[in-house]
Formats: C-alpha cells, structure tokens, sequence
C-alpha cells in the first residue's frame, strides 16, 4: 500500500542578503495511514520548516513531498493544522467558531452541520454551543479548534506544538483528550515539538533531528502494551523512562542515521 506521506531526499536553506541559512539537509521518510508521527530535534534544528514543507507553504529547494503519491504543491485540500494558539474568534459562538473552515469553504450544509453537532457532543462540548470562547477553559478551547479542523474532514493532521501555550497540568490532560479524539478519527498525524515526553506518550514512531541544517539521526518506533493506549497511562509505564533515555541520548549526540 502507498504512504499517505513521502518525503524524498528533502533539502530546504533560506535566503537572505546577509546569505544562506541551511534548514534541513537530505530528509526522508514516509508516514503510513492511520500512523501517529512525532518529530523531536533541539531549537532551531528545523522543525517548523519541515512542517511547513509538508503542507506545501514552503517548497524544497532539492527533493519532494508527496501525499497520496502527488506532489503536495499541486494538492492543496486534505491537510488539517492544530497550532499553538486555537485563534478562536472571541465573537463568535463555539459553534460558529467550529463551523468556521466549512463556511469559508462554503462547504456549511444541513448535513455537514449535522455532523458538526456530533462532533461537538461527542467530544465533550455539547451544551457549550452558544458559549463565546472566554467561557471555556484551556482544554475546552483546544477541543473546539481540532473539532473546527475535524469538520472539514483532513486526511491527514499537522500538529505544531498544540499544547506548548497551556499549562503543564492542562497540558498533561489535553494532550490525553486531544489524542484520544485523532486516534478514534485513525487519521494520520505529524506532530512536531521539542517535548520528548509528549513524543513518546503520543506517537507511534519518533523521527529525531540533528542540529541546523536538520538531518534524520534516527527513527525510533514506539511499542507500549495494549493497556497503556492513552497518554497518561504510557507516562507511568516502565517502558517510558526507557524511551526517553533512549531519545534523550540520541539528541545529545549518540546514534547515527540508520533507523532503530
Ligand atoms: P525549529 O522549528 O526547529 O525551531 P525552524 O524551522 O523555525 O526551526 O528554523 C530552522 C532554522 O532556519 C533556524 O536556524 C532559523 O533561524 C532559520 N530560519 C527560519 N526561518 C527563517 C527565515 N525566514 N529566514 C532565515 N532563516 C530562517
């Protein structure tokens, strides 16, 4: 079967009149569907750029990124984001604020509105559709913007750092809710962040990058038994600490390029 996402030998520099900053360096690796991908690497190390990559704003100066096979500058529908900040309109309702992509894409109907209420009450915000965004916590707030992102039916979701403007307690327990809502949807998702717990307590695989110009050092599948499926519980399992040992070293300098 065909990824639903192909980075192929990508390099990516800015251009400035002071020079060339180079970004990222030879990058490749594919995302099967339904896969649940972190990308961790220190600051600066290229991360938002690889993201912005893989949706098609920016385009590689050397190799390709394809989604379903087709280069993803030709493809333009199909890719939802979730940002650090929700940017909810404070004047709108959370269910006109989750409404909002599908009347931009003049895609509001009888049913797509139907199934928009669904959503709203099956995560957790129903009886909270006529509320304004102040009205809700953190959390609730971080739910509203993925149902909003949700509704226009993404094949595949690009997290960049979602949780990183939150408190740690809320962020622990809207990181536990928020992937719980994308595993149950099974759409793919790349989430980029500098958290390695957060990595290792959501993904399926972890791809770690080095410092500028980022390069793959390593891809680290991760395996938690069944009964560690959440966020939460995957924190206190002993796997853990193993997994973050193993990434820890990996981004201080130890590994190579090969896959672990
Ligand atoms: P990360 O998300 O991992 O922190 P970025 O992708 O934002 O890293 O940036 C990678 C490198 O490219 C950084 O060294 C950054 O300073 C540089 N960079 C990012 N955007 C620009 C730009 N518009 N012009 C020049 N350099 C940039």
């Amino acid at each position: 079967m065909n990824p639903k996402l192909e980075v192929r030998e990508v390099s990516y520099s800015y251009h400035s009149p002071e020079g060339e900053t180079p970004a990222l360096s030879h990058i490749s690796f594919t995302v099967p569907a339904g896969e649940f991908l972190a990308i961790v690497g220190p600051s600066g190390c290229g991360k938002s750029t690889l993201l912005s990559l893989l949706c098609g704003l920016l385009k590689p100066e050397e190799g390709s990124v394809l989604m379903d096979g087709i280069l993803v500058g030709e493809k333009h529908d199909g890719i939802g984001y979730m940002l650090q900040k929700d940017h909810l309109f404070e004047w709108r309702t959370i269910s006109k604020n989750a409404a909002l992509g599908l009347e931009i894409q003049k895609k509001l109907d009888r049913g797509s509105h139907h199934h928009l209420s669904e959503m709203l009450h099956s995560y957790g915000l129903g009886g909270f559709e006529a509320a304004h965004p102040s009205e809700l916590s953190g959390g609730m707030r971080q739910r509203a913007a993925l149902i909003r992102t949700l509704a226009l039916k993404p094949d595949l979701l690009l997290l960049d750092e979602p949780f990183s403007a939150l408190d740690y307690q809320t962020r622990l327990s809207v990181c536990d809710d928020i992937s719980s809502i994308i595993r149950s949807t099974g759409k793919t998702a790349v989430l980029i962040t500098h958290d390695l717990s957060e990595a290792i307590s959501v993904a399926d695989r972890i791809i770690i990058l080095s410092h500028r110009p980022g390069r793959i050092k390593a891809i680290l599948p991760i395996d938690f038994p069944q009964e560690c499926a959440s966020p939460l519980k995957r924190r206190n399992a002993p796997e853990f600490s193993v997994y973050f040992n193993q990434v820890w070293e990996l981004l201080q300098g130890g590994g190579s390029s090969a896959s672990l």
